[in-house]
């Protein structure tokens, strides 16, 4: 990829977020994700050339320095900044504007930086090839996996019911979505197996924006909503059908829909259980035993039949809930300590440097964060490192798990281009076919300082929704 060729015939749509729009390569295993800003801005960019790209080298540095020495290195790639062609970044505009979902297009991909982040296209890995059928990737958005033990906490329901469960209830009755997912992240960060496979047939039957699946690079599953292709289960079940026909279900040559969809979400387990290091067969050190319950799950308790082992510390479930759970004092026990911080900053302004505020992200302020002292004696240091926690918390509970699923055929069983590092052979499955695949988390933005007070006014919006309507929608 030469940064002064670029041709934007070589680049398609690839999906969008909040924050970002990406664009994946038509060849080589890339994409380029660039800033997205509000339309009413889009005359007038909101930032210079110059801050744009530190608010990208600030995402690259937060995900290298910070979030993998917490979620673990395996996981992540951080990609790197590119200052990019204007030309081909309003030619590449113009080409994927058709292409994106009209309930996104309330904001407008950033033109004038031509700065981007580029990273490995996790959804078409480049030891893939093309002969062979191609890998399957699935995105898993999976929200806060554990309910507040705060003492801050004020009302009783935010230790019963899961803020992603009660967050549901909100959007549909503000018409975000028409209809409310079942999916619940403690079923899926539980470690138990039946409340997993439970939680990931939620998301299937409403991904929302939770769930993305792909094929070939290609998204064939996600959000309704989200396009007016036809994404439905019938259409998932005939892509997915061909990969799972091996099984030794096959009586008379026919896989039941069931079965293929079982075998599926059973291989996307196992994957999401794995350690991405060692053998995938045998789990050991568990840890935390899956006790905690949200009331709002439709999972019937009574039906886990093998008790909850908790998750595999080496997990990315494990390791993602652990960075989560930095978030000890619940929003309503950080956002005291977040005034006291802004009042310092108010009365020292010079100060939002040395504390590291707005960055840089290094190891300092890893640093910063990881020895904070447990009691608060009233300081300015512990409000800012209990700021830090919270704000890498609230990273860790908006990030996406990819688990990148290749098919092996009998001839590769011995292909060492498969033996690198991050792929695993073979575990996933007792019978053929048996899939390498890797691990990976992504979209790990730090979240600015400034939108704590925001997440105040969400909480609050969001609990006094559900005590209004008493969670009593259909
Ligand atoms: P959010 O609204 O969730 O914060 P965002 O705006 O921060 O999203 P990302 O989640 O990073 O943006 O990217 C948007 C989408 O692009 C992702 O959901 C994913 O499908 C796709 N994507 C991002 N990075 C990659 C990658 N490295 N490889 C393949 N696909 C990617
Ligand atoms: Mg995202
Ligand atoms: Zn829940
Ligand atoms: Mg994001």
């Amino acid at each position: 990829m030469e940064l002064d060729k670029m041709d934007e015939n070589d680049w398609k749509y690839h999906g969008e977020g909040n924050k970002s729009l990406v664009v994946s390569h038509v060849q080589l295993s890339r994409v380029l994700r660039l800033l997205k800003y509000p339309a009413e801005d889009s005359e007038n960019p909101p930032q210079t050339v110059e801050q744009a790209f530190r608010q990208i080298q600030n995402i690259v540095d937060f995900s290298s320095n910070v979030m993998s020495s917490l979620l673990g290195e395996k996981f992540i790639h951080s990609g790197e900044v590119v200052k990019l062609p204007l030309e081909f970044v309003r030619q590449l505009s113009i080409k994927v504007q058709h292409q994106r979902p009209a309930w996104r297009c309330e904001k407008v991909m950033d033109i004038y930086s031509g700065c981007a982040l580029c990273l490995p296209n996790l959804t078409a890995p480049a030891l893939h090839q093309p002969a062979h059928t191609p890998p399957l990737c699935i995105e898993i958005k999976p929200k806060c996996g554990f309910l507040p033990s705060s003492k801050h906490v004020s009302k009783d329901i935010k230790t019963k019911v899961c803020r992603f469960c009660m967050h549901q209830h909100y959007k549909v009755a503000s018409g975000k979505w028409k209809r409310r997912s079942l999916y619940c992240p403690l079923d899926l960060f539980s470690g138990n197996r039946q409340r997993m496979h439970f939680a990931i047939r939620h998301l299937i039957e409403e991904p929302q924006n939770n769930l993305k699946i792909f094929k070939g690079g290609q998204c064939i599953y996600s959000s309704k909503e989200g396009s007016d292709d036809a994404m439905d289960l019938t259409s998932l079940l005939h892509h997915l059908r061909p990969y799972f026909q091996h099984g030794n279900k096959r009586i008379n040559s026919h896989v039941t829909s069931k079965a293929v969809l079982n075998d599926f979400i059973q291989v996307l387990v196992n994957a999401l259980l794995s350690g991405g290091g060692g053998d995938g067969g045998v789990v050991t050190d568990r840890q935390g035993g899956g006790r905690s319950f949200c009331e709002a799950s439709v999972f019937n308790k009574e039906r886990i039949r093998h008790g909850s082992q908790g998750l595999p510390s080496d997990s990315v479930l494990f390791r993602t809930l652990q960075t989560q759970m930095l978030d000890t004092l619940d929003i309503e026990g950080l956002y005291p300590l977040f005034r006291r911080v802004e009042q310092h900053l108010q009365d020292f302004p010079k100060e939002r440097t040395r504390l590291q505020m707005d960055g840089p992200y290094n190891e300092a302020f890893l640093e910063k964060l990881q020895k904070c002292p447990t009691e608060d004696d009233g300081s300015v240091e512990y409000a800012v490192a209990k700021v830090h926690q919270y704000r890498v918390a609230m990273t860790a509970k908006d990030c996406s798990i990819m688990v990148t699923l290749v098919p092996r055929s009998e001839e590769e069983e011995d292909d060492e281009g498969l033996s690198s590092q991050r792929w695993l052979r073979d575990f996933l499955s007792s019978r053929p076919p048996a899939f390498s695949y890797s691990v990976s988390i992504l979209d790990l933005d730090p979240k600015p300082f400034d939108s704590i007070p925001r997440q105040l006014r969400l909480d609050q919006k969001i609990v006094s929704c559900y005590l209004r309507t008493g969670g009593a929608l259909p």
